[in-house]
């Protein structure tokens, strides 16, 4: 199968790498469970155009910081030795320097990564899946879970405090060691 992977959020822990890059950069000391929403700028007190500036101005630092979610590695890893093939498909601007330390960050943690399934940029996912022929996508973010799901793209959502209420009939996980028995579960499904 074709795998499509979200990064932030998905198989990194990037709400807990922004909230710490923010407070450095505040001088405040913001918890994280006190940040359920998807974005920063209420608990920040920026305005939603301050709050897309602070972001543009700091993402490369947030990107570069931040831990991989438990187990996302070595499972994306093993499904590779089982023969699927793992895009890494993220929405993340595609200049240089922000493809550049995705690919480092990437690489440091023993993702996958083979030099040709990193797609920057992907706006909208569904379209970027069904040019690569994705069969399940692995995705965190609403207004990306929004147009897969009407896209039609098969979707499981990777669980975090600001998604709960979304999508309540698709599946979803909290551990990524539960993606084999889905990974299984799906291709049965599609040889019937
Ligand atoms: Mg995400």
């Amino acid at each position: 199968m074709k795998i499509g992977i979200d990064i932030d959020g998905t198989i990194k822990d990037t709400h807990r790498a922004a909230v710490e890059v923010y407070n450095k950069e505040f001088g405040k000391q913001v918890h994280i469970d006190d940040v359920p929403d998807f974005y920063l700028d209420k608990p920040f007190g920026l305005t939603p155009q301050e709050g897309r500036k602070t972001w543009r101005r700091l993402e490369e630092k947030i990107y570069t910081l931040g831990l991989p979610l438990p187990h996302a590695s070595e499972v994306l890893n093993q499904l590779v030795k089982d023969g699927h093939e793992v895009y890494f498909i993220t929405a993340r601007p595609g200049m240089e320097k922000i493809r550049r330390v995705t690919k480092m960050w990437l690489k440091k943690h023993g993702f996958p990564y083979n030099g040709r399934n990193l797609h920057m940029n992907s706006v909208n996912k569904a379209k970027v899946a069904k040019k690569l022929g994705i069969d399940l996508f692995f995705e965190d973010a609403k207004e990306h879970l929004d147009k897969l799901v009407s896209g039609k793209v098969p979707t499981i959502i990777v669980d975090a405090c600001y998604n709960r209420d979304l999508h309540p009939k698709l599946l979803r996980i909290t551990d990524w060691r539960d993606v084999y028995e889905i990974v299984e579960k799906v291709e049965e499904l599609n040889r019937s």
